[in-house]
């Protein structure tokens, strides 16, 4: 096992790394064993203040940065990253607790999310419409929108912070980043990165604090021209209405409740053992991840034999320690909403065929838990368990299976297993969710866009798509 010393933690403010001083601190925990891995120091309403008269100050001159260069800061960024991924993905597992091998495959992509804005940057461009008056040029440009405010959760520490801030600074806007405060040191490795990278001082801030008054301090300044969030339903909705105050457009990643269509045809085999290892990555602490598996009737037993055989086998464990394939839940909160779905899915008589309860001993452990049969009135078949909880339950058509996947407010992740084309085809078309896997698990690419419907959020990030959310377009005519 790995014994990587942990931190030290900072703000990083006006292209300065600043310690906590007198400042507040709230600790960081190893959710493996309880220990506390340092103390994050929290922002003060005069470092705020500092930190949007800084980003006012850069936001002109890095908008007006040639794209080549701001392209090179975000390539080179992202070759760093790469390079530091052993070093970055430890500190990850120790603050998050994922496995050492997620960790790693995060932080690369997460580097791979620098190298593919930095082309972004490049393609920036705008249209001349011919005019119907003789004389007149017409000319549509697109341009950073200005001062980013971004917040971030604990579950994803490298990823998420790497989609908003290589999109917002491939398109030339000036970033103040609030990361989890549970997770802070892989936010500021890649701030890091960044830095080494001659990211001019200031254009990327990055704060902590009590969440609630770094957002409402950031949304209302009249410095901040773009929000974005990536954490739950309602913190989501809170932000909107502080966004929607001074008509700042925010782009929403919230929650999920991923449905997974198992049709009679199916490979069984690739849907119940790939999704025994979808359901289970992050210790089920994931937006997009598959919650509810739908199983068609003639194939549901077989489907739950497999799903659980694959289940018990899971290794779970310190994530720093090779043989684990499941880590700890991030908090004890987490473990006891974990207790209350299981103990309210059996009482209304679901079956308990895997784990169930936590795991004695330090650390917020939880086995990999399988629910059959779960009734439509479980908790768990509304809220996003967002832990090791997989819930099994038949259907019967085409139709009846489209309308449990739909039937949630959630629309982010969904999946469906089935080797009719003509099947494919029309729950392609018809789940409501911003991303599809058929046949398989793997839907997240830095070419793809990536977000939600419905409840899930609004906007995208990554793909061609991702940079267009920090832009603005304006057009110039001109007789
Ligand atoms: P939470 O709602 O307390 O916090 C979610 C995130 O929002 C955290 O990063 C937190 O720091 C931040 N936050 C909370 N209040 C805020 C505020 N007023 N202003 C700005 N940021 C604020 O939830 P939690 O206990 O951390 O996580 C549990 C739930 O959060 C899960 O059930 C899941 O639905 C959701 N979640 C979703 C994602 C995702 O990737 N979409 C990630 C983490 C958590």
């Amino acid at each position: 096992m790995n014994t990587t010393t942990y931190g030290p933690l900072y703000l990083f403010l006006a292209g300065e790394w600043v310690p906590a001083d007198t400042r507040d601190t709230s600790p960081v925990v190893n959710p493996a064993d309880g220990t506390v891995l340092g103390r994050v120091p929290l922002v003060t309403a005069a470092d705020l203040d500092r930190a949007l008269l800084t980003a006012n100050a850069v936001a002109g001159t890095w908008a007006k940065t040639f794209p080549n260069e701001r392209a090179a800061i975000l390539r080179k960024a992202g070759e760093l990253i790469r390079q530091r991924a052993a070093e970055i993905a430890r500190q990850l597992t120790l603050e998050e607790g994922k496995p050492l091998g997620e960790a790693t495959d995060e932080v690369l992509r997460a580097g791979e999310y620098f190298e593919w804005f930095a082309e972004e940057a490049r393609r920036i461009d705008g249209r001349v419409v011919p005019s119907n008056r003789p004389g007149v040029q017409q000319l549509v440009k697109r341009q950073a929108i200005g001062p980013v405010a971004a917040f971030t959760p604990w579950n994803f520490p490298a990823i998420t912070p790497a989609r908003k801030l290589a999109a917002a600074l491939a398109a030339g806007c000036p970033v103040i980043i609030k990361p989890g405060e549970e997770s802070p040191a892989t936010a500021l490795a890649l701030a890091r990165a960044l830095d080494d990278a001659g990211l001019p001082k200031g254009v990327l801030q990055v704060v902590f604090g009590v969440p609630d008054m770094v957002s409402a301090h950031l949304i209302a300044s009249p410095i901040i021209r773009k929000v974005t969030f990536t954490g739950s339903v309602p913190v989501g909705r809170l932000l909107s209405a502080r966004a929607a105050e001074g008509v700042k457009p925010i782009t929403l990643e919230l929650g999920g409740h991923g449905p997974v269509l198992v049709f009679n045809d199916a490979d069984i085999e690739a849907a119940a053992v790939g999704g025994v290892a979808n359901r289970f990555r992050g210790t089920g602490q994931v937006c997009i991840s598959s919650t509810r598996f739908l199983i068609q009737r003639d194939v549901y037993e077989a489907f739950t034999q497999r799903f659980v055989e694959a289940t018990l086998r899971l290794v779970v464990g310190n994530g720093l320690d090779e043989s684990s394939q499941m880590g700890p839940l991030a908090n004890p909160r987490q473990l006891a909403k974990m207790e209350e779905l299981v103990a309210d899915a059996v009482e209304r008589g679901a079956r308990l065929l895997a784990g169930g309860k936590r795991i004695p001993g330090p650390g917020y452990f939880f086995e990999p838990t399988v629910l059959a049969d779960v009734p439509m009135d479980a908790r768990v078949m509304q809220e996003e368990p967002f832990g090791p909880i997989a819930i099994l339950h038949p259907f019967d058509t085409l139709e009846d299976g489209l309308n449990e996947a739909n039937r949630l407010p959630y629309g982010l992740s969904a999946y469906a297993f089935t080797r009719d084309a003509r099947t494919a085809l029309d729950v392609g078309d018809s789940l409501e969710a911003g991303m599809i896997g058929i046949n398989q698990y793997r839907i997240i690419a830095t070419e793809l866009p990536f977000g939600g419907l419905k409840e899930s959020g609004h906007g995208s990030e990554g793909g061609a798509e991702g940079i267009g959310y920090y832009l603005t377009t304006k057009f110039i005519s001109q007789a």
